[in-house]
């Protein structure tokens, strides 16, 4: 077998379905990864050339801050024991997903370049979650190292598009705001309440965008890792909601933020300059378009 996935259920997973359909995607239904059996019985199965390795405990920022044990626990168990077997499997390259929010707090200069993720402590709004992920980048270090896998991470930034989550404990600002102006849309409201103070700047990334990447440096990358991969935008939280209000022709709806709840970090942007000296220049989806695409799928779903 070729190309095997796991998380192959999930924002990305669904992302990568469509741009390599030929690959084996595998969900915690399928195969719980923190399970060393299960891992052991999915290599056994599969015997896969060459592994994308998507599955994570996932989640906003409540999410996160409530369950900070859990993200640590399950996700350092299933890049430990899939990392581990991928090996004993002899599987030739296996490329594992960061994430920007694996950065630290604060740095001096941006946008951050791949030198800087472990030069300061992760936000506290998502520590556990930043350093299982900031481990995954070791593991798969060592394993190359020691072993000579050809194995490295990518670091994407915020993701979204179709098949995102959306309810309301475990989304991402992105969705949260795509379902909050559905919701306000069907029940005739005028106001979409968001959360903390709007200000915070984010760089967003359309989940088929990631997806044609990753297909891109699987074919053509054997290099080490890890590699940044986000657009150059990167706007308030505030910014990006007027942009979706306009690209779900929702102009008429007002923004309102409640600051009570925490903002999370305030800034987190990466530069991508080694990507495009691996790819070459890419055009990403506009926020606008993207946006548009996930609120129409959203939509369709709700309306099914
Ligand atoms: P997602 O939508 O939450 O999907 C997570 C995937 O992992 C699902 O397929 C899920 O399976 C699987 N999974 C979770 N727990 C599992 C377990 N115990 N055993 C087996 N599989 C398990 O996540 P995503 O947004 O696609 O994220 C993909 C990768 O990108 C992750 O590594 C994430 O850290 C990284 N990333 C995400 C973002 C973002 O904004 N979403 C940003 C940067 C990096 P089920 O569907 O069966 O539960």
């Amino acid at each position: 077998m070729e190309l095997l996935v796991t998380g192959g259920t999930g924002l990305v997973g669904n992302a990568l379905q469509k741009v390599c359909p030929d690959a084996v995607y595998v969900g915690s239904k399928d195969y719980d990864l923190t399970k060393e059996v299960e891992v052991k019985a999915m290599f056994e199965k599969y015997r896969p050339a060459n592994v994308i390795h998507l599955a994570a405990k996932v989640g906003g920022i409540m999410d996160n801050m409530n369950h900070p044990a859990e993200f640590i626990f399950q996700n350092v168990l299933m890049n430990t024991y899939v990392i581990h077997y991928a090996n004993k499997y002899k599987v030739k390259k296996l490329i594992g997903l960061i994430s920007n929010c694996a950065y630290p707090d604060k740095v001096e200069k941006y946008p951050m370049v791949e030198e800087q993720l472990h030069d300061g402590p992760p936000a506290i709004t998502n520590f556990s979650y930043a350093y299982s992920k900031r481990a995954l980048e070791a593991q798969l270090k060592a394993y190359r190292s020691q072993y000579g896998c050809n194995y490295f991470s990518l670091i994407p930034c915020n993701l979204y598009g179709p098949h995102d989550k959306f309810d309301e404990n475990r989304s991402h600002f992105l969705a949260a705001l795509i379902r909050k102006i559905y919701d306000t849309k069907k029940n005739k409201g005028r106001i979409v309440r968001l959360l903390g103070t709007g200000k915070p700047l984010r760089q967003y990334l359309y989940s088929e965008d990631l997806a044609k990447i990753l297909l891109l440096l699987s074919e053509k990358y054997d290099g080490e890792g890890p590699i940044n991969i986000a657009p150059e935008e990167n706007i308030s939280i505030a910014q990006i909601a007027k942009i979706a209000l306009k690209a779900t022709g929702s102009s008429d709806l007002e923004l309102a933020f409640d600051e009570s709840f925490p903002d999370g970090q305030y800034r987190k942007d990466i530069c991508s300059d080694k990507l495009f000296g691996i790819i070459g220049d890419f055009k990403f989806l506009s926020l606008s378009d993207g946006i548009k695409e996930a609120y129409e799928w959203y939509s369709k779903s709700m309306e099914q």
